[in-house]
């Protein structure tokens, strides 16, 4: 039901490490995880329902394409002409996944693995590739729901939270480092910075923005027209001027993103954030370097289907409502991710290094909702 090898490079993946994978429908992302990200999600499922809903749901765990087991460099390439290669993985042991039973149907095992993705998925031995620079040298796989799918053109904005990055178990080397770029950036000043954004900038082609000094910040794809900001940009901002970032990313004109649904979005964000702000203030946990996830349907048309299609079904008495159920059209989505570093304990008290993040975020969106009018 669930055929690994179909899996390829998960292409709105807004910032993190390489090494996040797709299945072809685009439903769920299998991301390299360690246990501790595992035991978060079932920790939240079963005993913190009301944060457990601004996760991505928890499909179950993976494992695949550890690094050492092709033993040469032509046991990796798709041998046969169609670039078949549906054995190229090793046979997964899938944990929870049959259990749960309701991941979407995939095609055929006869997908075709591009040599980049069977290196994604850590098989090609001479490019230690996407593993490399983790931490965690890993096989062990989170399935999750897919939180940029149901949208025609996902704007994604990854917010890193926490001003301390690092947990109790860093050493003082990863504490230092993390600490520095800290007090360089928002994540000093403010408790989170932008980690990483993608932007589709309209059907028309469009020149890419000027880049000034000397680290390159974003990249223009041609073909998509999706504008990709780095994590170098993010760290350019300060807390004076970061809310320019969220313009760049909630105003979109070359897209036709009009104020109307600027203001729009950044309401619904903002509710959804200051949700998140409370569930926090009254839950003992913590969270280094988790996220907010931020995305909206960047398609004004599409926007606009997804929005009255809500309309309609917050209409509808649930009762005798078979027409018109979830179009699963989405208008916009809020989640936490990246819980590497996250646990909750009794009697810590609340997160208050997450809560100063979230805050900031809170109010830095409302002020954009005062400003966009104007
Ligand atoms: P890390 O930062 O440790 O590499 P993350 O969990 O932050 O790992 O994932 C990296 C990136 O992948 C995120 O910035 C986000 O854009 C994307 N991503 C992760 N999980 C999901 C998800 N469930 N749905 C959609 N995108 C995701
Ligand atoms: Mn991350």
């Amino acid at each position: 039901q669930f055929d690994p090898s179909t899996l390829t490079t998960f292409a709105d993946a807004a910032a993190g490490h390489e090494g996040v994978l797709s299945d072809p429908t685009g439903a769920v992302v299998v991301k390299p995880c360690t246990e501790a990200e595992v035991a978060f999600y079932e920790k939240a499922n079963t005993s913190h329902p009301e944060f457990a809903r601004f996760m991505p749901a928890f499909m179950g765990t993976l494992k695949l394409g550890a690094p050492s087991i092709p033993q040469s460099n032509s046991d990796i390439v798709p041998s046969s002409a169609d670039g078949a290669s549906g054995s190229a993985l090793p046979p997964p042991q899938i944990e929870g996944l049959k259990a749960l039973g309701h991941l979407p149907r995939t095609h055929a095992p006869s997908t075709s693995i591009p040599p980049d993705d069977a290196s994604a998925a850590g098989l090609d031995m001479n490019d230690p590739g996407p593993l490399k620079g983790r931490h965690l040298d890993t096989e062990l796989h989170i399935v999750l729901e897919n939180v940029a799918s149901g949208f025609k053109q996902p704007n994604i904005l990854d917010l890193k939270l926490g001003a301390q990055l690092w947990d109790e178990g860093a050493k003082p080397e990863k504490r230092a480092r993390l600490d520095k770029v800290a007090g360089e950036t928002t994540s000093g000043s403010l408790g989170f910075r932008v980690a990483g954004m993608r932007v589709w900038q309209g059907h028309n082609k469009v020149d890419p923005p000027k880049q000034t000094g000397g680290k390159e910040l974003f990249t223009l794809d041609s073909n998509t027209n999706v504008l990709t900001y780095n994590k170098f940009y993010g760290r350019t901002f300060t807390a004076e001027n970061v809310i320019e970032a969220f313009k760049s990313y909630l105003s979109v004109p070359s897209a036709g993103i009009s104020k109307e649904i600027s203001l729009s979005l950044t309401q619904n964000f903002l509710s959804e954030i200051q949700e998140i702000q409370q569930i926090l203030e009254s839950q003992e946990s913590r969270m280094y370097s988790a996220s907010i996830l931020l995305v909206y349907e960047g398609d004004p048309v599409a926007w606009k289907e997804a929005t009255e299609a809500d309309a309609r079904y917050e209409d509808e008495d649930v009762e005798d409502d078979d027409e018109d159920e979830d179009s699963g059209k989405k208008a916009f989505a809020v989640k936490l991710i990246d819980f590497a570093h996250a646990r909750f304990e009794d009697g810590i008290g609340v997160d208050e290094n997450m809560l100063k993040g979230v805050r900031s975020t809170v109010k830095i969106l409302q002020e954009l909702e005062r400003e966009i009018p104007s």
